[in-house]
């Protein structure tokens, strides 16, 4: 027993504690119940390999995975009033908020953030329903608003993806109150002439429905997402019959003309730059691996010294050309 306790345990030990292990390897797909590995799932932005169910991705990762290299700058959001209700239901609003925050290590249910995608600048806001599921309070309010700013003052289009529960009720007509201020905040974009797109995830209910998540130049849906805004429960016990197959889904809204697309999230990236240059009037986009930037310079520079030892080369310069170069 002693090689086991002297070699293979020390060595296993080191194996693991070389670096963090991730405390769930494996994700269960709440669709089809495949157990997904965690790196194949990050790879294929959370959407089930097996039945392509698509999962809850952190705005982090989703414009991790939107913008060119990964690359993205924040825009900063103005904090609004903590808990002016002094609400309390279970637990005090302010220990809520930050046991959320703790939890999904962000500092509310939106972050904005400004890069390109394909080349093309772009604003892009997204919600976070990991977050005290994605409610819309103050905070979204402010983001949005942000957003809208820096899309206006940048001249850039705005992406929203949305994703919530509703308003936040521990705000209460505070809460409320988001769903003019973010109408307004899109009011500013259509008279600067600039496109909204609106991404819908699931789910999209609520007050978010009725406001800023409706209010798109394109609404696209990620598949199956659920998006209303009373939800199917509701209204199966209110009017007492049987909802059809489907009721609410992306898929069932489209066939209802509330949506303009239903796109798998692998395939958002190159739809939303095509929707865009072709709103802002840009050439399509191109596909393929860009020089990086260093290596696009040196090519530009490399360029201009064959020019300039061309010129030194060339016919000797005539008459016409002296007198042009005063010109140029
Ligand atoms: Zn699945």
């Amino acid at each position: 027993m002693n090689w086991i306790s002297n070699y293979v345990r020390p060595k296993i030990n080191s194996l693991f504690s070389r670096r963090e292990v991730p405390e769930n390897l494996w994700t269960k797909c709440d669709e089809c119940g495949t157990m997904l590995f965690h790196r194949e799932l990050a790879d294929n932005l959370r959407v089930c390999t097996n039945c392509g169910h698509h999962m809850h991705i952190t705005p982090r990762d989703r414009f991790a995975a939107l913008f060119d290299g990964g690359i993205f700058t924040e825009v900063s959001v103005p904090k609004p009033i903590d808990d002016p209700l002094k609400f309390r239901d279970q637990k005090k609003y302010p220990d809520r908020l930050k046991a959320a925050q703790k939890a999904a290590n962000e500092a509310e249910a939106m972050l904005v953030a400004e890069g390109e995608i394909h080349r093309t600048p772009v604003v892009a806001a997204c919600q976070d329903f990991g977050f005290m599921a994605g409610s819309m309070g103050m905070y979204v309010g402010n983001a949005i608003i942000a957003a809208a700013e820096r899309a206006v003052a940048l001249k850039r289009p705005l992406i929203l993806f949305s994703a919530a529960g509703g308003a936040r009720m521990q705000e209460g007509i505070l809460s409320l109150m988001q769903m003019p201020r973010t109408t307004v905040a899109v009011e500013m974009l259509k008279d600067a002439g600039l496109p909204y797109v609106v991404v819908l995830t699931h789910p999209t209910t609520g007050g978010v429905t009725a406001s800023y998540a409706m209010l798109g130049d394109v609404h696209i849906a990620e598949p199956n997402a659920l998006i209303c805004f009373a939800g199917p429960r509701v209204i199966e016990q209110t009017i007492r019959e049987t909802l059809p197959e489907g009721f609410q889904r992306a898929e069932y809204l489209l066939d209802h003309g509330m949506l303009d697309r239903v796109t798998p999230r692998g395939e958002q990236r190159d739809e939303l730059a095509t929707i865009l240059r072709m709103l802002t009037g840009e050439g399509p986009i191109v596909h393929g691996d860009l020089p990086a930037p260093e290596a696009a310079e040196a090519e530009a520079l490399s360029e201009a010294i064959q020019a300039i030892s061309d010129e030194a080369e060339g016919t000797s310069p005539t008459e016409d050309d002296e007198k042009k170069k005063p010109s140029e």
